[in-house]
């Protein structure tokens, strides 16, 4: 019986991909973005353990609302790529079952490691944090180069995929690497849109239960000029933008 280890669920997701959603919140995460708002799902060795039938059985009882909303399941995190095994025979099941399928990822994957739970997955949500390799690596802790590479696989296959940008003041929201960011983004041949997020501080003080510095103190989140602005760069590419 396949395990996975998990932090939380949330049964009416509306953020995380399209209709209302049975959101999986996956335990552990190798990256250590400053602006995350789930810290407490970092550790490789916390949440709890849960079997891929019994969170099924879970999911069956939440099928009408998914299906009258057109709506599924999304596997977030932290990162669910970490547990690729789990994630793989999820997915499977919840196919078998006719249910839409997202995966909320980083793309700090292995290529081959992800080649077939990519069978089952029918949207996915990739963030791309930063366009610039030094800057994702100050601001992540680790290289874009496999978001990148992950983001050129899913658009040879084709997959469906929406690309999220959390805007921080000083540090992703420069016009110029924004330019940068979209010309990239365009030529993917599978975005169906772009989700520009504006930083938000709902996570700070998990940060000070957690005993974690929080790099982000005395930024403020990003005023709606700046966001329609830089939306504006994605729209210009002909590239659907929220
Ligand atoms: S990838 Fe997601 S969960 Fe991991 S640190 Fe970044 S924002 Fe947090």
């Amino acid at each position: 019986m396949v395990k996975g280890r998990i932090h939380s669920i949330e049964t009416c997701g509306t953020v995380d991909g399209p209709g209302i959603r049975y959101v999986i919140f996956m335990q552990g995460c190798q990256l250590r973005c400053a602006y995350c708002h789930n810290p407490d799902t970092w550790d490789l060795h916390g949440g709890k353990t849960i079997s891929v039938d019994e969170i099924v059985e879970d999911i069956k009882r939440n099928i009408p609302y998914m299906k009258a909303s057109h709506g599924g399941v999304t596997v977030t995190g932290g990162e669910p790529t970490l547990q690729t095994e789990f994630c793989t025979e999820l997915f499977k099941k919840l196919k078998m079952m006719e249910i839409h399928t997202a995966l909320d990822t980083s793309g700090f994957v292995d290529l081959d490691k992800v080649e077939k739970l990519m069978q089952y997955i029918d949207l996915v949500l990739l963030d791309i944090k930063h366009i610039d390799d030094n800057e994702h690596m100050k601001l992540t802790g680790v290289s874009n180069k496999k978001t990148l590479n992950f983001a050129e696989y899913l658009s040879e296959k084709n997959k469906p995929v929406w690309i999220r940008h959390v805007i921080v003041q000083g540090i992703t929201d420069d016009i110029d690497e924004i330019e940068k960011l979209a010309e990239y983004v365009s030529t993917l041949k599978n975005v169906e849109k772009v989700e520009i997020l504006p930083y938000h501080k709902m996570g700070v003080y998990k940060y000070d239960a957690l005993g974690i510095p929080y790099k982000l103190k005395g930024i403020n989140p990003p005023d709606t000029k700046k966001i329609e602005e830089i939306k504006e760069v994605f729209r210009k590419r002909n590239l659907k933008v929220v």
